[in-house]
């Protein structure tokens, strides 16, 4: 689960990092007159659930009303990666001479948390991974010793010879290391915490995941979910006993298993085309669950073709031949439908399917390739 910047500053000052002074705003009123409180220069920056704002032109730099009215209304609104600005942060305007960079997450390799700092923070951060990953120092925490000053002023030692600047740094990564582990993140990220003119550190970011599984004991966090059009698909999947995720391509397809779902997902690569999504039935079917399955494929406007495999072991084939006629009575369905059936009451099912508007297929290979081809008429 992901936050907002907003948000994530928020836990940030909970825990007294300092960050800027700012007022979420949702129209360009409103962002006028948070500037008119803060004070110039301000800057303007877009809410959305993704990185690179900045890049994209969803962070602006206002030296007055105008400006900061003019800002707010380009910004909201804009798509940012597919994403719809709705909100904007109005964050007091800091003069500052260096940005760090300054990250924790899980590494699996060393199965520990680990710190991740740079002096060339900012937003080409990513480029410095590829092109200088050197300058971007690495230090992995045991669990048992977890960060005791001595060691947050260690790595803040590589970081700063100015004294009074490690410890600030010091005392910030001992906070995001304890946020860390009593929020359940799986990463908490400040990029950049910049050295103001007056020599002192500020987070003028901030982003944070959290790990999913960890929620049921995390009301706090669970509350600040903001779901978006796809995550709430997803959710109301999951109620109806179903997996899925949408992806980018235009063949929907459902099937019955994960391990079958990827694959199908491989299958469908393989031949050269693209899922559209990731539709697990899971092991019992029951008509019911054919059709809710069918529904969510057709909400997307990008599929062109749907593929059917069922493997049938506890899934019975009749069943889900049962549940599919229903669908197409039930639903307004204007794409081809190819279906393969096989194991437990496959004969019963194709049976049923008899007459029906849909092309059947022996294998999950010949299925990817109609598919494919039907996806591309
Ligand atoms: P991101 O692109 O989504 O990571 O958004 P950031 O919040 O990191 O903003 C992008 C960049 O805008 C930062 O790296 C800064 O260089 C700049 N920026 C953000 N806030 C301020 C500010 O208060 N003053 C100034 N001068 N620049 C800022
Ligand atoms: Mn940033």
């Amino acid at each position: 689960m992901k936050i907002h910047e907003y948000q994530a500053k928020e836990i940030f000052a909970r825990y007294n990092i300092p960050v800027t002074h700012e007022i979420l705003c949702y129209t360009a009123d409103e962002v006028v007159a948070a500037a008119e409180e803060l004070g110039y220069p301000a800057v303007v920056k877009a809410q959305v659930l993704t990185g690179g704002r900045g890049k994209a032109g969803g962070v602006k730099l206002v030296k007055n009303a105008n400006e900061a009215r003019e800002a707010a209304a380009k910004i909201l609104g804009m798509d940012i990666k597919g994403y719809t600005v709705e909100k904007v942060l109005l964050a007091e305007g800091v003069k500052f001479h260096s940005e760090i960079y300054v990250g924790l997450t899980i590494d699996r390799n060393s199965k520990s948390v680990i710190l991740m700092v740079s002096r060339e923070g900012g937003v080409e951060i990513e480029d410095v991974a590829k092109e200088n990953p050197d300058a971007i120092l690495k230090f992995p925490i045991e669990a048992d010793l977890g960060m005791p000053s001595f060691l947050a002023r260690k790595m803040a030692f590589q970081l700063f010879d100015d004294f009074s600047l490690v410890k600030q740094a010091a005392d910030i990564f001992q906070k995001l290391y304890k946020i860390c582990f009593e929020t359940d993140a799986s990463l908490v990220e400040i990029n950049p915490l910049v050295i103001t003119d007056d020599n002192t550190l500020l987070a003028l970011d901030g982003k944070m995941n959290f790990d999913d599984n960890a929620l049921f004991r995390q009301p706090e966090i669970e509350k600040l979910f903001e779901p978006d059009e796809n995550e709430l698909k997803e959710i109301l999947a999951k109620e109806k006993g179903l997996s899925y995720i949408k992806l980018d391509g235009n063949i929907g397809y459902m099937v019955n298993g994960a391990g079958l779902a990827m694959a199908t997902m491989d299958m469908i690569k393989m031949y050269g085309g693209e899922p559209a999504n990731f539709l697990d039935i899971g092991g019992s079917s029951n008509p019911q669950k054919v059709i809710d399955a069918m529904n969510l494929i057709l909400s997307d406007e990008n599929v062109k073709v749907v593929m059917i495999n069922i493997f049938g072991g506890i899934t019975r084939c009749d069943d889900v031949a049962r549940g599919l006629l229903a669908a197409l009575e039930q639903l307004n369905v204007k794409v081809p439908i190819v279906v393969r059936l096989s194991g437990t009451n496959a004969k019963e099912g194709l049976e049923i399917l008899h007459g029906a508007s849909l092309t059947v297929v022996e294998s999950m290979t010949e299925a990817a390739k109609k598919a494919i081809e039907l996806s591309k008429i």
